[in-house]
């Protein structure tokens, strides 16, 4: 299934061009008090929900994909982890640019571990990029997303994909600077996700997927996952190691070599094989 968050948190199915409205079945979701189970409510229920999700949709209104606003199809992650440094040929081009490394030696992801955006900085594909700070370089960096659907801790490598929902489309929006990783790339709408969830069995092997990123039409970022030097197993046992994962969790797995600024005006095409296509718009502050 391919689910989609649109217009007046809307839920529907992604069938061809069109989205089928499968609003209805999130009556089903338990009502909920305070204090709240961390995650997503939605994700945490997916496999029991499906089989309605997949009824409701053969009924429900149809609307053209073009048609409607797009939201990151995770309402509420409790975490937004990302992999600094995941592609060797990303360290190579931040080595080689001042205006990246900022007089520090890049090291890779065995060296950084892992870090955290802040959940506020989430967006969907039509809420588009502030581009905040003008005085600042601000970078695209288009990564896959992964979902985290079961929970846990100490995950092993074994297990580690079953523990993922699916897999959706990210912009790790940075600005370039000598700030902390967890300042520079959690301003508000700097976690682009979207345009929608395809789950785990219909995306099915995630370690050899094409993508890329064009911006106003040029090719900017074009590589495949098999170059991740930690591949999303190792991800997700690294991550757990550290943080107990919760249904919603989303994992933002590294961009590849090609990042570069972004201006207010410029549109950003990203595709990812197995998901499809997210356009998002930079707008002024
Ligand atoms: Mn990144």
């Amino acid at each position: 299934m391919k689910i989609a968050r649109f217009d007046d948190d809307r839920l529907g199915l992604v069938v061809g061009d069109e989205i089928a409205e499968v609003t209805s079945v999130l009556e089903k979701l338990p009502a909920v008090h305070w204090p709240v189970p961390r995650g997503d409510l939605l994700i945490r229920h997916l496999a029991e929900l499906a089989p309605a999700m997949r009824d409701a949709a053969g009924e429900g209104q149809r609307l053209k994909i073009g048609d409607v606003h797009l939201h990151s199809p995770v309402a509420n992650p409790g975490k937004i982890i990302a992999a600094p440094v995941n592609y060797l040929k990303h360290q190579a081009e931040a080595r080689a640019d001042t205006e990246i490394n900022y007089g520090s030696d890049v090291k890779t992801i065995d060296h950084y571990g892992l870090f955290i955006k802040a959940s506020s900085a989430l967006a969907g594909p039509g809420d588009g990029v502030v581009a905040w700070l003008n005085d600042r370089r601000i970078d695209h960096e288009v990564e896959l997303c992964v979902v985290i659907g079961e929970g846990g801790r100490n995950i092993s490598r074994d297990d580690a994909l079953a523990h993922v929902a699916g897999y959706t489309i990210g912009l790790d929006m940075s600005i370039r600077g000598t700030e902390d990783r967890s300042y520079r790339k959690s301003f508000d709408t700097f976690a682009v996700v979207g345009p929608w969830l395809v789950t785990a069995d219909e995306f099915g092997d995630p370690s050899e997927v094409d993508f890329e990123l064009r911006v106003n039409g040029e090719v900017r970022q074009k590589a495949n996952t098999r170059d991740l030097i930690f591949d999303i197993p190792k991800l997700i046992v690294r991550a757990s190691n550290a943080f107990t994962l919760d249904p919603g969790d989303i994992i933002m797995t590294g961009t590849p070599e090609g990042v570069g600024p972004v201006k207010p005006g410029d549109v950003m095409d990203c595709e990812i094989d197995g998901i499809g296509a997210m356009q998002v718009q930079v707008r002024g502050a």
